[in-house]
């Protein structure tokens, strides 16, 4: 009989990741799902305030093993017109910001998501910031993000999911790209003059959680060494069906505190540029309450300071 393992590799990614997704919740096309204010530590080194803004549009193309973004996006595309009065009724609600974060659950450049012809007047509304950070898989890397960069005052910064720089792991996570695409689309920003932060997913499912912290940081080391200015570490969690179902079959282990103030740790060491934990629902990677709460304090002022602070030490969990 074949072991439940075996029988989950044997399934196409797409089909697992389609097959265990639950209901996408209800969204507006007018208006953005979420929409926070944050603080981070700029490339001159102060911390400042940011916008972020999360864009309802039409679902990413991709079918990426890990991804819960699908969750809040639309099945169609949504109307001309809508994406700039999302930003701007978010902006309404928001403390002022120095910089603005647009984050679209998929692609900044896809076409279906974001409607070029928006790009002007989203450009206009963006006139205050210092900067503007959109994302993108390599594959929507191209022309439409120089004509949107000629458009803004801002100066842009272009988010692309590495994840994990382990080919076989990426090609497992059903990205849709190799190494080699990241790099060309990350030297192409870097020549037009747009800055380049990345995605690096700290656990990644196929590798227990000492390759998945060691993979963290060999990504680190690839995408610096391919041109990236910042990276943006992120804990792998469970909750869109598949790596639930992963997690179950032991290939998907969740990752912990420790381990992601170690990562962090060494990606700050290496002082080849910024290097962030991302902190959103960080609770829930707490094993020990006891000393969770500092921990979590600790990673956000390395953020900040990009200095590695003091350890926490745990007489309860003993690390
Ligand atoms: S490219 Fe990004 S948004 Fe699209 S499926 Fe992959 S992780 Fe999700
Ligand atoms: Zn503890």
């Amino acid at each position: 009989m074949q072991h439940m393992n075996d029988a989950i590799l044997d399934y196409s990614p797409e089909h697992w990741a389609l097959n265990r997704r639950s209901r996408k919740n209800h969204v507006i096309p007018w208006q953005p799902y979420d929409y926070i204010n944050e603080k981070e530590r700029t490339i001159d080194g102060v911390v400042e305030e940011v916008a972020t803004i999360f864009l309802t549009n039409k679902e990413c193309p991709f079918r990426c093993l890990m991804c819960d973004l699908w969750k809040n996006t639309t099945n169609e595309p949504v109307p001309d017109g809508a994406i700039p009065v999302q930003i701007q009724y978010a902006l309404s609600l928001l403390s002022s910001s120095e910089h603005i974060k647009l984050y679209n659950s998929g692609n900044f450049f896809d076409s279906q998501a974001i409607p070029p012809a928006d790009f002007p007047l989203i450009a206009k509304i963006l006139d205050p910031f210092k900067t503007v950070v959109v994302e993108s898989h390599p594959r929507f890397i191209g022309k439409n993000c120089i004509r949107f960069n000629e458009m803004l005052y801002p100066e842009l910064h272009v988010a692309v999911g590495l994840e994990t720089a382990h080919p076989g792991v990426l090609s497992k996570l059903n990205k849709s790209m190799v190494l080699k695409d990241f790099e060309l689309a990350v030297n192409y920003l870097k020549k037009n003059d747009i800055s380049v932060r990345t995605f690096i997913l700290l656990n990644v499912p196929f590798l227990d959680e000492s390759e998945g912290n060691s993979w963290a940081k060999r990504s680190i080391d690839f995408a610096f060494d391919v041109g990236v200015e910042c990276c943006v570490v992120i804990p792998t969690r469970s909750g869109n069906g598949i790596l639930d179902q992963l997690e179950a079959n032991s290939l998907f282990f969740k990752s912990s505190l420790p381990s992601l103030e170690n990562v962090i740790e060494y990606g700050i060491e290496q002082k080849r540029g910024r290097v962030f934990a991302d902190l959103w629902d960080i609770e829930t990677l707490s094993t020990c309450k006891r000393c969770a709460p500092q921990r979590v304090q600790r990673i956000r002022s390395m953020n900040f300071t990009q200095h590695i602070s003091l350890p926490v030490e745990c007489s309860f969990c003993k690390n």
